[in-house]
């Protein structure tokens, strides 16, 4: 089989065939491309159709290739973690905005929020938290491979940073409501990441409620969320006692981060 029979023979989107293919003959994509008329071989064959299958089965890319871009970081991924989300660079934008000489990533999963913002600023010291140890686990092999010194703790929310205080506090929490009509097309992801109570803010109630007393004078809380949470996330942000609350969109101009900061 060539490549470009085996591309069109895949049953998914050309794109992604591509991308898959490239992966399992260890080729560029360019390479790929350059070459259709290349005939594969029979190993790499068998590999490209075991992909493509998960991928019909509806497998998220990143976790057939085992890795996602963001924040032009190249991260390491598996279903024990939330595959980091473009809309997600927003609150990474927010915190850079602050150079925080330290940041608190609450539910950091795959370690993506800390580790840009480490990343792009060294000299931030960067706690991360995570309740999942599969997830901290890859979170940590990110940050190795980056060279990044992140402090992990493993628990849940504020627990494994008890009496500490912090400059910035940054969470992608789950925020998806039980029987959202999304849920199935995230089925392969971890759902304690996704899902949050009824209507998906007990994740952002919980850190809401405790967050002031881990916020130093003047440090910010920001957190994302989902379409149209904006005006309850605001209502609770006020409710812990914080001011300037403010709403950011993303790029497709979805209120996607709220946040307030301690007077
Ligand atoms: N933005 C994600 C989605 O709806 C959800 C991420 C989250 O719950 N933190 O696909």
């Amino acid at each position: 089989m060539t490549v470009s029979q085996a591309i069109a023979a895949s049953g998914i989107d050309a794109r992604e065939a591509r991308l898959l293919l490239a992966e399992v003959a260890g080729f560029s994509q360019a390479s790929l491309a350059a070459s259709p008329e290349q005939e594969i071989p029979f190993e790499v064959e068998n590999a490209f159709l075991e992909l493509t299958k998960k991928r019909r089965e509806g497998v998220p890319v990143a976790y057939l290739l085992g890795r996602k871009e963001f924040y032009g970081l190249n991260l390491w991924v598996n279903p024990s973690v939330l595959i980091p989300r473009p809309e997600t660079e927003l609150l990474v934008d927010l915190a850079l905005e602050r150079k925080p000489a330290s940041l608190l990533d609450l539910g950091t999963g795959s370690g993506a929020i800390g580790i840009a913002v480490k990343y792009k600023l060294p000299a931030t010291r960067v706690v991360a938290v995570e309740s999942d140890l599969s997830s901290l686990l890859t979170a940590k092999r990110n940050a190795t491979k980056l060279n990044l010194q992140i402090d992990f703790r493993h628990g849940r929310w504020f627990e494994p940073v008890a009496g500490e205080r912090f400059d910035l506090v940054v969470s992608n929490p789950p925020y998806v409501a039980n029987g959202d009509p999304h849920l199935p097309g995230l089925r392969f992801e971890p759902q304690g990441a996704l899902v949050s109570g009824p209507d998906g803010l007990d994740a952002i109630r919980e850190i809401t409620s405790s967050v002031g007393a881990y916020l130093r004078p003047g440090a910010w809380l920001l957190l994302e969320h989902g379409f149209g949470q904006e005006k309850a996330v605001r209502a609770l942000i006020e409710a812990a006692g914080l001011e300037a609350i403010t709403t950011w969109p993303d790029l497709a101009g979805i209120a996607r981060v709220s946040g307030g900061k301690l007077k």
